[in-house]
């Protein structure tokens, strides 16, 4: 009769050895949140005033005050922020464009498409907010819209920040006015 290490704890070890040497996988963390008054707006504003390195934005209108006023505080802490903006948001009188922009934000104007529809965020490389939700006061307060906020997704905040890429190709820099 074996010695019960041959019989049992050898190869149990040999199992644990492929589980053991896979590559890590990330699990991510998902919220929802919904409008009217669901919270968006503060868990966009919470997910900025944490983001440490970068913050690619798209989005089509853009006038929320709070969500302007988060991604300023991050370029002032040296987060790389950039953002595209549909290209509606270049006739506004003074736009979300117009205040990022002259806060040293680089912004861009997609003029590619009907309309550029994206509402999207990419921070730190790995968290990715998404959904119906516009960056806008009137989604926030009293539109129906839903919002993803996706946190521990390296992978996807890959797709998505390709994504964004793409579009900035295509892109041309907002310049800042008064
Ligand atoms: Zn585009």
């Amino acid at each position: 009769m074996k010695p019960l290490f041959f019989r049992f704890l050898l190869p149990l070890l040999l199992l644990s050895i492929p589980l053991e040497a896979a590559p890590s996988v990330s699990n991510p963390v998902v919220s929802a949140y919904f409008s009217p008054n669901g919270g968006c707006t503060d868990a966009i504003v919470g997910a900025l005033y944490a983001a440490k390195s970068t913050v690619l934005v798209q989005a089509y209108s853009f006038t929320s005050a709070p969500i302007a006023k988060a991604l300023v505080e991050a370029h002032k802490r040296h987060v790389d922020v950039q953002v595209i903006l549909d290209k509606s948001q270049k006739s506004e009188r003074y736009s979300s464009a117009t205040f990022l922009a002259n806060e040293g934000i680089p912004t861009y104007i997609d003029a590619a498409h009907k309309i550029a529809h994206n509402k999207v965020m990419v921070i730190d490389g790995q968290t990715v907010i998404t959904g119906s939700f516009n960056f806008t006061k009137a989604a926030d307060s009293g539109n129906a819209e839903n919002l993803l906020v996706i946190n521990n997704a390296p992978e996807l905040a890959a797709r998505y920040a390709q994504n964004w890429k793409e579009h900035l190709g295509h892109s041309e820099a907002y310049q800042a006015r008064n």
